[in-house]
């Protein structure tokens, strides 16, 4: 049977709204006729291109390679043109340069039969470099980076299976387990040949936790199986360490992965595609069609909010959850390897951004998951006071965005951590 965890101290149970997806077959998307591919697929990520202006380029060709060891390879979603570069700004903020592909030509892989490949006689130097060739990304720092795998691969000892979704409308996690549940359990078995782990984590928060185990527990045999409450920010990666007592662990020994990631994994290995497509869910009270859609990388989100069935007017649009998503501004922006989720609620949910004056109330400091006191923290950060800020556990922030949520006087907590800390970190 599964252990049930939770941390502590802390946190919020907050409403989860996954009645919003139930679930239901993929849908997937018509291949968009113009991809825009962000060399920024993950915060702080970096690629450079291999193809240039009016080149063409077939479906899943090597468009640009990671600049770092840890950055991502990116592939072609559609057949096409090369039509332009040019920089467009994330709904995160950040500005990334992309390549623009105008759809032409034949599909090298769509619709053709796939074949299977055999992959238990490779090694694990085989398999890791067939993952990162398909441009997967495997994440195990204790922030959402990237992760790289190819330099610390023989430190790997842990692998842990993070299907934790305590963020209110955030399921795709779940609809993966749920749905693709063979296909994400070989791509563990894959990892733990590639990865020669000695223990496996797999740990989830399902709606049902009694009809979830009797499903899948005894199929994940060998693993070590946590079911967690629906607390937030249960999934963030130092949180969940902390939860299952892996925080003391070298961090390099720890490889964490997401579902979304798993399935890459199978599609890379198994079925020898490049991480070119991904399940997407679109959720909230101003989408006409909730659910979980298959899309290309490089599809602009209005294109999936429309296939949705389109959204009421004045809609706000949020890239992931309602915690740490971010407003989109501008629906051209593409789908990327880090959407997992596109919100799109009433207009009434647009906070209020005036800011009043801190009312003592210590809200933000009794949901802190990691024990820091928020408004002293933010007002050493005002006062430039670097060293009462370390003190008051800057570092240790991590940007869950709960204390921000609750602060009745609308102060921006986390924005101001999250600046302080991309500071400091540089
Ligand atoms: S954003 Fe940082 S300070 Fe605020 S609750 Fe989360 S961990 Fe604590
Ligand atoms: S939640 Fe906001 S108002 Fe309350 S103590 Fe914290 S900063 Fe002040």
């Amino acid at each position: 049977m599964a252990r049930v965890k939770t941390f502590k101290p802390g946190g919020l149970h907050v409403e989860t709204y996954r009645h919003l997806t139930p679930s239901s077959p993929w849908e997937h998307l018509p291949i968009p006729s113009v991809a825009v591919v962000s060399a920024v697929q993950y915060p702080g990520a970096r690629a450079e291109w291999k193809v240039s202006l009016g080149q063409r380029v077939e479906e899943e060709q090597l468009l640009a390679d990671g600049l770092r060891a840890d950055d991502v390879s990116l592939h072609s979603p559609i057949p096409g043109i090369v039509e332009a570069f040019h920089e467009i700004q994330l709904a995160s903020g950040e500005r990334s340069q992309t390549v623009v592909i105008r759809l032409d030509g034949t599909f090298q892989k769509t619709g053709k039969p796939a074949q299977r490949r055999e992959w238990t006689s490779l090694s694990p130097d085989q398999l890791i470099q067939i993952i990162g060739e398909q441009g997967v990304p495997l994440l195990a720092s204790t922030l959402d980076q990237p992760f790289s795998f190819t330099s610390a691969a023989s430190e790997v000892k842990t692998l842990v299976i993070n299907a934790v979704q305590p963020e209110p409308y955030q399921t795709l996690g779940l609809h993966i387990v749920e749905e693709k549940f063979d296909e994400i359990l070989e791509a563990v078995r894959i990892l733990e040949r590639a990865f020669a782990v000695s223990r496996t984590f797999f740990a989830a928060d399902p709606e049902d936790p009694s009809a979830w185990q009797s499903r899948f527990v005894s199929r994940l045999a060998g693993m070590q199986v946590f079911l967690t409450e629906h607390k937030y920010p249960q999934a963030q990666r130092k949180i969940l360490l902390k939860t299952l007592g892996l925080l003391t662990q070298p961090q390099g020994s720890l490889l964490v992965v997401e579902p979304g990631t798993l399935l890459a994994v199978y599609q890379a290995v198994v079925m020898d595609r490049a991480y070119i497509e991904k399940p997407v869910v679109v959720t909230g009270d101003a989408v006409v069609n909730p659910g979980v859609y298959r899309v290309r990388l490089g599809t602009p989100l209005a294109e999936l909010i429309r296939a949705a069935g389109g959204m009421k007017s004045n809609a706000l649009v949020v890239h992931g959850g309602p915690f740490r998503g971010h407003a989109v501004a501008d629906l051209a922006s593409p789908v990327m390897k880090s959407t997992q989720s596109v919100l799109v609620l009433d207009p009434r949910h647009r906070l209020e951004s005036v800011e009043l004056p801190c009312i003592h109330c210590g809200a933000c400091a009794n949901v802190c998951p990691v024990g820091i006191r928020p408004l002293h923290l933010y007002r050493a950060l005002a006062q430039s006071d670097a060293s009462d800020a370390l003190n008051e556990g800057l570092n240790s922030c991590v940007q869950c965005g709960l204390c921000a949520f609750v602060c009745p006087s609308r102060i921006p907590l986390v924005e101001t951590f999250a600046a302080a800390q991309g500071d400091s970190l540089a």
